[in-house]
């Protein structure tokens, strides 16, 4: 695999105004290897050629065509589980259990998307004898996706399969921390025979590839994952071309722990978000709110279970837990941490940095818990986005639904209880995209994903997926 040149119009070519950079290896602190970024030139080229694949041959398709496509695409993805699994974790950090678990899943999803492409339907309206009148979906156009470093290639599926599904073209613009696994889905497409244009990778800098993505005239919708800050900037900087936007951004997802739960359960599942992906995933469970019964149970066995946690090389299959993705992200670990501790959270386990033997300069950070945290300290509010949870005692259900609902986040909630009307009437009031009871982070292609009030606008997955990248046209004919 080679990633020294940009995927646009189905060739490999070298930037017009990027280049080659180094993309570092986070558990040495080293470079791995160069890979290409691109500029606004670059990014004009993927948009023209998106623009002329939507125009010819992609919305000239029979939607069966297009969904054998999405299959063939599906069934080769299949084979390069592993080789992708292993380009992200070099990358990215992320240990490669976890990688291939996640990549591993992800042909289903091409497959969930594929099945969609051909079941696209309108209604007919009923009028009078001489008009009828009937609605159809028809696909957005040219779709600018831009993508995080923590999980690249699964946002760079949630977004194209829908996109493509639709009739949709594509520019994928990964992060810059970690473009590597994205340039590699482009010989999948090339392989699977999607004609030229359809897909283009262009890595590049937020700041230019992605804002003039983002202004761009000719790119009808903005498809984005990352954080709320940059939202709001998109927001504005694709103002004047009112393009459609669709946004999947950060959380502080509650996990909420009633006494009357199985608790060695409940432990197990909150022990293993907190730290899953290094805490960079934005549907982990990172304040763990703990009814009192059970409150010294819960904060004991997070101690005792932090201690256990392996850290270390990513690509080692026997490591639980690998380094933070960049080196600002360690920085804005550890400053959090700080900021706990300032506040008078009891630090319970880990807190700082770690240099495994062999990986001193890598991004490593222990396994962090803080107990006894207080509703409104900034690391209950605030996405750290590091492996670092916050246990908060609570009484009742309303103080727990209180706690839940106290910040501007409303992506994913967790809650344990083994009273069924109790999980109806708190999962009713949580304010969440998605809530999941006596189970926690349990995602597949079927089920929506998205979040309310700061987290996003927008489902990905499920049959609603495939609303953001669909208009609804209605044909009113005289006869
Ligand atoms: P980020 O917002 O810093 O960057 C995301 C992408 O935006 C990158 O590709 C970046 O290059 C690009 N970008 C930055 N500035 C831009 C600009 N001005 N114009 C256009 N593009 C620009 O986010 P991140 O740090 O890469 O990712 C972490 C965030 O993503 C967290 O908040 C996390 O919760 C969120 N996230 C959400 C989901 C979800 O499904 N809701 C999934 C994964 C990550």
């Amino acid at each position: 695999m080679q990633f020294d040149r940009l995927y646009i119009g189905g060739e490999w070519v070298k930037p017009i105004d990027g280049g080659l950079r180094p993309s570092t290896d986070p558990s040495t602190g080293r470079p791995w290897g160069d890979v290409a970024y691109g500029g606004r030139a670059d990014v004009d080229r993927a948009v023209a050629a998106a623009r002329e694949a939507f125009a010819g041959p992609w919305r000239k398709m029979a939607p069966w065509e297009r969904a054998a496509l999405l299959r063939k695409f599906a069934d080769l993805y299949a084979t390069r589980v592993e080789a992708l699994a292993q380009i992200e974790s070099r990358d990215n950090g992320r240990a490669i259990r976890e990688s291939r678990g996640d990549i591993g899943l992800h042909p289903q999803y091409w497959q969930w998307f594929a099945s969609l492409a051909d079941k696209l339907s309108g209604r007919t309206i009923p009028m009078d004898d001489s008009v009828h009148a009937f609605t159809s979906r028809v696909p957005v156009g040219v779709v600018g996706t831009i993508t995080p470093w923590n999980v690249p290639l699964m946002a760079a599926t949630w977004k194209l399969g829908p996109a493509l599904a639709a009739g949709c073209t594509v520019v994928l613009k990964p992060a810059e921390q970690t473009p590597a696994s994205s340039l590699a889905l482009g010989e999948i497409f090339q392989e699977a025979g999607f004609p030229a244009g359809v897909v283009n990778i262009v890595p590049g800098d937020g700041a230019t590839a992605g804002a003039h993505l983002v202004a761009h005239a000719d790119v009808d919708k903005i498809a984005f994952t990352g954080e709320g800050a940059t939202a709001k900037t998109i927001l504005k900087t694709g103002a004047d071309t009112l393009k459609r936007f669709s946004f999947e951004l950060g959380g502080k997802a509650p996990h909420i722990i009633f006494a009357d739960a199985d608790v060695e359960q409940a432990v197990n599942a909150a022990t293993g978000s907190a730290w899953a992906l290094c805490g960079q995933s934005c549907a982990l469970g990172s304040r763990v709110l703990v009814e009192s019964p059970i409150y010294d149970r819960v904060v004991e066995a997070f101690r005792e279970r932090a201690g256990r946690v392996r850290v270390g090389n990513p690509l080692d299959p026997a490591t639980h837990m690998g380094p933070q993705a960049h080196a600002e992200q360690l920085a804005k670990t550890l400053d959090y941490i700080e900021l706990g501790k300032a506040a008078g959270a009891n630090l319970i386990a880990g807190g700082s940095r770690l240099a495994p033997s062999g990986m001193e300069n890598g991004y490593f950070v222990e396994p962090t818990v803080f107990a006894d945290v207080a509703p409104g300290m900034r690391i209950e509010q605030e996405e750290i986005f590091g492996p670092v949870a916050a246990i908060i005692p609570f009484d009742g259900e309303e103080e727990a639904i209180a706690i839940a609902n106290g910040t501007r986040y409303g992506l994913t909630a967790g809650l344990w209880t083994g009273d069924v009307g109790r999980a109806h009437r708190v999962a009713n009031r949580i304010d969440a995209g998605m809530v999941w009871v006596n189970t926690f982070r349990y995602i597949r292609w079927s089920t929506p994903y998205g979040g309310v009030k700061q987290s996003g606008w927008g489902r990905e997955n499920g049959i609603e997926a495939l609303d953001s990248y669909l208009e609804t046209r209605t044909t009113v004919i005289s006869t």
